[in-house]
């Protein structure tokens, strides 16, 4: 049994999260590989290694001195190793990467430093060894994140080590110059390992104990969630829910390796398991949970007839594709058709849109609606349980509002619903409160 195991930069920013982390890895031999992030924030004011990281390299391309912000830096190591009272000089590798910052090395190595200095530490701390990302994930000439080579490497790499330390975030350009996945990329980095090491279980462990049934901004203490399938969750996390970066899916998904989310101050609670196929559900609450966002717009496009009018969406949709416009869903009545788009994405082209639409299509009438809100009610269970939808509708009909829009997906594993976006936190409320009683 192996288990890979990711701390986020909450969970290492300062010495008494190392001792936690030590802690959490060696109560658990089965715990080998341990993906490790930059120290993060230590209070809300404070700014992560990697933002720190981030600001020296545009200092460096301003040609400003960095020699004073970069002191902070180091304390921020120095004292980490100082209060763990390791033997431990750090010194030597601190002045190397400032030294690289100042002759160009490029705005990804400056970042990834963060992972790798907080790694060497933490290896050090659990007298595990030390693992470089750069050795063992590779990127394509493209830039794309190369899977098959990076297994086939790290996963030699890995059988040379009983425990090791790896840092996440980064790996190599063919070229060798180093490369960083998007913000939050250790997740992914965790889920690389999991699948190279045939582990059994990634567990990523982070400062909140896993997901929860709703956003704690919008309902009081949600529910945690305990078990997600990676369908479900991919709804939740679409619709604004965040914990895991999206990409860490991926890999462990492949292998059909589950993902546990821990939380590293409070390791006693179970937190949420992301499998790949659950068939039990709570039977009390049916639903997994519900997430949304604001910021949408209706296009709504009316013409008498249009169910009889062949190609007519067709049209549509083509001016739609020459405006570059994502569609999020597309809800059609008999002689009505709407869109769903992102606000954002029609900045700057609406009059041109309208006009393409009323010329191609000849509609009887054609306008956008701002200010809509989508909701997704996610729940493996509700393709077995009936009257569902009947219960988010009374809900909401309830707390007086007023649905625009509904969308069931074919898998039945969501029904989404638009609502005005000054009606949206009292919805969220009131559909969780349905189903949490
Ligand atoms: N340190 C990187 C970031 O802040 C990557 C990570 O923590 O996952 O985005």
């Amino acid at each position: 049994m192996i288990k890979v195991v990711k701390f986020g930069g909450s969970s290492l920013a300062d010495a008494d999260h190392f001792r936690q982390v030590a802690q959490i890895v060696q109560s658990d031999k089965i715990r080998h590989y341990v993906v490790a992030s930059a120290p993060g924030k230590r209070f809300s004011s404070d700014i992560k290694v990697t933002d720190m990281l981030y600001r020296c390299y545009e200092m460096v391309r301003a040609h400003q001195n960095i020699d004073e912000y970069y002191e902070q830096i180091k304390q921020r190591y120095n004292d980490i190793i100082a209060d763990l009272g390791l033997n431990f000089d750090i010194s030597g590798e601190l002045e190397y990467v400032k030294n690289a910052m100042l002759h160009a090395s490029g705005r990804d190595y400056a970042a990834s430093r963060g992972e790798y200095l907080n790694s060497l530490i933490l290896a050090k701390y659990l007298g595990f060894s030390f693992i470089d990302a750069e050795n063992v994930i590779m990127f394509k000439e493209n830039g794309q994140f190369d899977a098959e080579y990076t297994q086939q490497l790290m996963q030699e790499e890995l059988k040379k080590y009983e425990y090791a330390v790896i840092p996440g975030f980064y790996g190599s350009m063919p070229n060798g110059t180093i490369k960083t996945f998007s913000r939050g990329g250790s997740d992914v980095t965790g889920s690389i390992v999991a699948h190279a090491a045939g582990a059994d279980l990634y567990e990523n462990w982070t400062d909140v104990s896993g997901f929860m049934m709703a956003d704690p901004r919008l309902v009081e203490n949600p529910c945690a969630i305990e078990t997600i399938t990676y369908r479900e969750l991919r709804e939740l996390s679409y619709m604004g829910a965040s914990v895991l970066h999206e990409d860490a899916i991926f890999p462990v998904r492949i292998a059909g390796i589950p993902i546990n989310i821990r939380n590293t101050n409070r390791p006693e609670d179970a937190g949420t398991m992301i499998v790949a196929t659950a068939s039990s559900y709570d039977k009390q609450r049916i639903i997994t949970g519900v997430a949304g966002r604001k910021g949408f717009s209706f296009i709504n496009i009316e013409k008498d007839m249009m169910n009889a009018e062949v190609g007519f969406t067709r049209r549509i949709l083509d001016v739609l594709e020459d405006y570059d416009l994502p569609i999020e869903h597309l809800p059609t009545g008999i002689d009505t058709i709407s869109m769903v788009i992102p606000t954002a994405a029609l900045e700057g082209k609406r009059e041109k849109l309208l006009a393409s639409i009323e010329r191609r299509a000849r509609p009887d009438s054609v306008v956008i609606e701002d200010g809509i809100a989508m909701i997704a009610v996610v729940g493996r269970g509700m393709t077995k349980s009936k009257g569902t939808a009947a219960r988010v509708f009374t809900a909401l009909a309830k707390a007086g509002i007023n649905i625009r829009m509904i969308d069931q997906g074919s898998s039945e594993l969501n029904i989404i619903i638009g609502v005005e976006e000054a009606d949206y936190e009292t919805a969220i409320g009131a559909i969780y409160h349905e189903f949490v009683k």
